[in-house]
């Protein structure tokens, strides 16, 4: 009879860890498909934009390479003028989720440390958990330049929110 519950015990436990590892990968299927279809976004919104971009002085086309969810000056490459760009309301809502998907998705070698990293005690969890952070808001400031200002707080405030 011991060895009938025990293996029902095993069997269960073989369960959670089988739902555990489904979980485990369901979560990083989102986390990835989340990732690149933000990048999708950010490429078709960049040529749209820049599609309708043009020098107010003389016509000619004029390019957002990155940060399209904030205003800007942008100089004319044959004129000289300073040309505003507003961002249109709809990419500046979403803009951030977008940004905030793919700097995650970049950031996913990190991320998968950070998970593996929860057998090893606390030292080395909180050691990747700082690794991932400072690696996402490297990529994130790639894609938001003017982010660089805040980026020693802003890896603080994550630490503190999720040690
Ligand atoms: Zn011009």
């Amino acid at each position: 009879m011991m060895a009938h519950g025990s293996w029902w015990a095993d069997e269960a436990g073989k369960g959670y860890r089988l739902a555990d590892g489904l979980n485990d990968r369901m979560d990083r299927w989102y986390y990835i498909a989340e990732g690149r279809l933000s990048e999708k976004y950010y490429r078709h919104a960049i040529a749209l934009i820049n599609r309708n971009f043009t020098c107010t002085q003389c016509n000619a086309p004029l390019e957002i390479q990155k940060d399209f969810f904030r205003a800007q000056y942008v100089s004319c490459r044959f004129c000289n003028a300073v040309n505003t760009f507003e961002p249109d309301t709809k990419y500046a809502m979403i803009g951030w989720n977008v940004v905030d998907s793919m700097a995650a998705l970049y950031a996913l070698e990190e991320h998968d440390a950070m998970r593996r990293a929860n057998r090893d005690g606390k030292t080395g969890y909180d050691h990747a958990v700082r690794r991932y952070y400072e690696r996402y808001f490297d990529e994130r400031i790639k894609l938001l330049p003017h982010t660089a200002v805040t980026r020693e707080q802003d890896i603080e405030r994550k630490l503190k929110q999720s040690i």
